[in-house]
């Protein structure tokens, strides 16, 4: 029998054994569909002293949007350089505006509003995504989030990284599990689709830990879950911890290993953005293995097979 023969999860178009962005976004627009990263730099709490100085251990002097656009820039301009590029290759591609590096909601929900609508309204745009921190939510922020997720197909994209306070503090999160539930909520009870950060790897954490963190988020109601793999920066406190010896890499094999339990844990419909991250090669100390991403995605691939398992299988199987 064929991999593909055998493979028990129907939501996908390349034998994947879970749901893709890629192909919930076909599936839902009927084309390709492709995210276009803007910076609008905004800062962050975590690195003005709002919440905290120095901002999260492992964030990278480009407030962790090292893809996203030039700040200097208007932000229709940093859209359509892209859409340009991209049209040439798919010219019946859609696009969804991503509000990406820093904290996006870190100003006042009228300064925001006229953007995101903007933002909403660019050629071709079917959604948008906007990623920020969970203490950068409140009230009037989500009543305006809200308003806008009825004209567009709105996700924001809340960091987390792990639901375990002890390791939030040793990354200087500066906010809670409790602060994160709360930033949540308010979304969630206006029905705004969440998708949540988290990232494998981190200082301190076991296997058991970090499966429990996508396993706790799975069950929060979540449109969907970025997995990320801890990068060793230059120039980021991270760097520092990982010559001491403080902050090992973690190996492929292990990466891929708990990967495979988070992907068994979280529920089927819940779609998995992203089961490993993009470092700036420029910037990258290690792990200089994570540099092959499709190399890495195939292992996932394989060991989902090696196991017969797929998205939810272990909920299923209780
Ligand atoms: S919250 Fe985000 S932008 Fe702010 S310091 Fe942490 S990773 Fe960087």
């Amino acid at each position: 029998m064929t991999q593909r023969e055998s493979n028990p999860f129907s939501a996908s178009e390349d034998n994947k054994r879970y749901l893709t962005y890629s192909y919930y976004l076909k599936k839902r627009f009927g084309c390709k569909v492709f995210k276009v990263p803007l910076n609008i730099d905004l800062g962050c709490p975590n690195r003005d002293g709002t919440k905290g100085t120095g901002g999260c251990i492992f964030c990278s002097a480009k407030y962790s949007g090292d893809f996203a656009g030039d700040p200097c820039r208007d932000i229709e301009r940093q859209f359509n350089d892209i859409r340009a590029r991209m049209h040439k290759k798919w010219p019946e591609g859609k696009y969804i505006p991503y509000f990406q590096a820093g904290s996006n909601t870190y100003a006042d929900a009228e300064f925001l509003r006229p953007m995101f609508e903007r933002a909403a309204g660019f050629e071709n745009a079917v959604g948008l995504s906007i990623a920020t921190r969970p203490d950068c939510i409140d009230e009037a922020k989500a009543d305006m989030l809200f308003e806008l997720s009825r004209r567009t197909y709105l996700t924001v994209e809340l960091g987390l990284q792990s639901i375990h306070d002890r390791t939030a503090s040793i990354c200087n999160r500066c906010h809670t599990y409790e602060d994160f539930l709360y930033g949540a909520g308010l979304l969630k009870q206006r029905g705004i689709n969440i998708c949540v950060h988290i990232i494998n790897g981190l200082p301190g954490e076991s296997r058991e830990m970090m499966t429990e963190t996508a396993e706790t988020v799975g069950q929060l109601g979540i449109h969907g879950i970025k997995i990320h793999l801890l990068h060793v920066l230059r120039g980021t406190a991270l760097a520092e911890m990982y010559e001491r010896g403080e902050a090992p890499a973690m190996t492929m094999e292990d990466y891929v290993q708990v990967v495979c339990d988070q992907i068994e844990r979280i529920p089927e419909d819940v779609i998995i953005e992203r089961v490993t991250g993009d470092g700036a090669r420029s910037e990258l100390i290690a792990p200089l293995w994570s540099l092959k991403k499709f190399c890495v995605m195939n292992e996932i691939d394989k060991e989902l097979y090696r196991r017969g398992s797929f998205q939810g299988a272990a909920l299923r199987w209780r």
